[in-house]
């Protein structure tokens, strides 16, 4: 038996926060953020971070704030802005009244970089950026100090306002701060804190023209809120020296950083850039086509937000870089949606059965099981008759060895029906393809048990043809073949990487319990896999169906290997 307490997470992270706590570091407050650019819609990775820094504030009774990191006005927009926050309440979690943007920081950070150029250190540089890259220096070789590095703080400072005030073109001049050009860190070479942009921003509108840069900016942007904990990814860890003395420099409030590493995934891309490429280019219907492994994504293709907390909670925090296989994820969301979603039928590549004893005009519902994993979810009514589909997998004129579904003579269990016989096969004359089968069945084995005690080996599903209705079934799969797909440096050469059979679209039969499910209710088909109504496509006269998962699980034999 585990208590709550035992089962909550426990890593390096959590490890440092309990330390803190003891030693009342931040007087006993736990605060942290989830600072997304509004660049692109959020993915499977955000989505480790969201459970981190939200499952952090809950867990130790702290608060978590939604910010936006929108200092580049030329990448963002507002459509992102709006899907992030129904990705992150989507994904169960809530900022309450703590929604920041950094832009609504601007009139500070210019405050703040008047501060350091008063105390001489920073000044503005009339380098060029291949200028200033050449005199950056190597790892190997020290940089070089700018010939404009030591203007007196007068003229940086009229300079600055002067940049502000728009008199400079885009590239012409840039506010770095006063470091060290030898440092073998390189993000401490005196890094551009301001860049000159004429771009309209899509919060400030154009009373900017100067625009801070990440490094100069997310810092603040923490110490601002009272972040005691910011949680980030490893590649900021050489940043953390140049935040700290942007935040001592100025003495201000001053959180502590701590790096993670960031998830990976088989067989997927998790750069917002490459995903962006995916949809410009028309590789995928959108940022929501059911094959990105975006949070929207996700969300149509049927994955829950419990199954994709309980993802990133397996997944855990480290402080070292690794892939995770992409049937992990898959194994989460099998095992949710196995306890919580109805069973039904439906059949997607259709073989017609006719029964030839059973009475013609006859139709009568036999009782089926809506979740044996759950009593609780009770029985339905589904409607049997003379003429039904079943899958035409399910059939094998010459069956192998082990194939225990129908063939000419064999006796196989319609699931919930009866058993059936077949006696005849209806061949298409040019194909030679069975298009129909003849059969009998026995009436005394409706439920599908034979009084006489006979064994039936297979059990099939099928629908009545004449109450089924038709539906567009989508069988997603993975949209990658390469098992590192981000290795692929452009969009470009996305077609040698990318499945060709990630989708295939099907016209099947569905039982009729289902006309009119809910968009983006989740469904077993018995033996098919997981499938949810599509939210976008699906309608009652039209019914759409994504496939989420299949039901064979790989991961349980990946677990069994390591
Ligand atoms: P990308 O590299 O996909 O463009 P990003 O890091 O630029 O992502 P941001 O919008 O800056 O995207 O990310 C917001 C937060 O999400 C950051 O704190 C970042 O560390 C975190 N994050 C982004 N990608 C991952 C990932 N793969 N794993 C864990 N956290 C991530
Ligand atoms: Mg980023």
């Amino acid at each position: 038996m585990t208590t709550p307490e035992s089962s909550a997470p426990s890593d390096f992270i959590r490890n440092i926060i309990n330390e803190d706590l003891k030693n009342n570091k931040y007087e006993g407050r736990v605060h942290t953020r989830f600072p997304p650019e509004p660049n692109g819609y959020l993915h499977i990775g955000h989505a480790k971070s969201i459970c981190l820094n939200f499952g952090i504030a809950a867990q130790y009774g702290g608060l978590c704030n939604l910010r936006f990191d929108d200092t580049n006005p030329t990448k963002e927009e507002g459509e992102y802005v709006e899907s992030i926050k129904e990705d992150v309440r989507w994904l169960g979690f809530d900022w309450e009244d703590r929604l920041f943007y950094a832009s609504d920081y601007f009139d500070r950070m210019y405050d703040y970089a008047v501060q350091l150029i008063k105390a001489g250190k920073a000044y503005v540089d009339d380098l060029s950026a291949d200028g200033i890259r050449e005199y950056r220096g190597t790892l190997i070789d020290p940089g070089k100090e700018s010939p404009y590095r030591s203007r007196p703080v007068e003229e940086n400072l009229d300079l600055f306002q002067r940049m502000r005030a728009g008199e400079f073109e885009d590239g012409s001049r840039v506010l770095r701060a006063k470091i060290d050009m030898t440092s073998p860190n390189l993000n401490l070479r005196d890094p551009a804190m301001y860049r000159i942009l004429h771009a309209e921003h899509h919060r400030t509108g154009n009373k900017w023209c100067i625009y801070p840069m990440y490094d100069w900016a997310h810092g603040l942007e923490d110490s601002i809120e009272g972040i005691t904990h910011s949680i980030c990814t490893l590649e900021f860890e050489d940043h953390r020296p140049l935040y700290d003395w942007f935040l001592d420099q100025l003495g201000v409030y001053h959180p502590q950083q701590i790096e993670f590493a960031r998830l990976n995934l088989t067989y997927t891309v998790l750069s917002k850039r490459k995903l962006l490429q995916l949809v410009e280019q028309g590789y995928v219907s959108g940022w929501d086509d059911p094959r990105m492994l975006t949070i929207s994504g996700l969300r149509r293709r049927g994955y829950t937000p419990e199954s994709i907390q309980s993802f990133c909670e397996r997944v855990g925090v480290a402080k070292t870089d690794s892939t995770i296989d992409i049937a992990l994820l898959e194994y989460c969301i099998r095992e949710d949606l196995n306890k919580r979603s109805p069973r039904v039928m439906a059949v997607l590549r259709p073989l017609r059965v006719v029964i030839d004893n059973y009475p013609q005009d006859q139709t009568e519902e036999v009782d089926a099981v809506n979740n044996p994993e759950d009593p609780g979810m009770g029985t339905r009514k589904v409607p049997f008759s003379r003429v039904l589909y079943i899958e035409q997998e399910d059939f094998r004129e010459h069956p192998p060895e082990k194939f225990f579904r129908l063939a000419p003579g064999r006796e196989v269990r319609l699931r919930y029906g009866y058993l059936i016989t077949c006696v005849d096969v209806v061949k298409d004359e040019q194909t030679g393809e069975a298009v129909e089968l003849h059969c009998t069945y026995d009436p005394e084995t409706r439920g599908g048990t034979a009084p006489d005690g006979r064994k039936v080996k297979g059990t099939i599903h099928w629908v009545s043809a004449a109450h089924a209705h038709q539906a567009e079934v989508r069988l997603y799969d993975r949209l990658f073949t390469a098992e590192n797909p981000g290795d692929v440096r452009s969009g470009a050469d996305f077609e040698s990487v990318l499945n060709p059979d990630s989708l295939e679209t099907l016209t099947g039969y569905i039982e009729p319990s289902l006309v009119g499910a809910a968009p983006g209710s989740r469904y077993q088909f018995e033996r098919l896999g997981y499938f949810c109504v599509d939210s976008k496509d699906s309608s009652p006269e039209r019914m759409v169906f994504n496939r989420t998962v299949t039901l064979r699980d790989s991961w349980a034999k990946i677990e069994k290997r390591l």
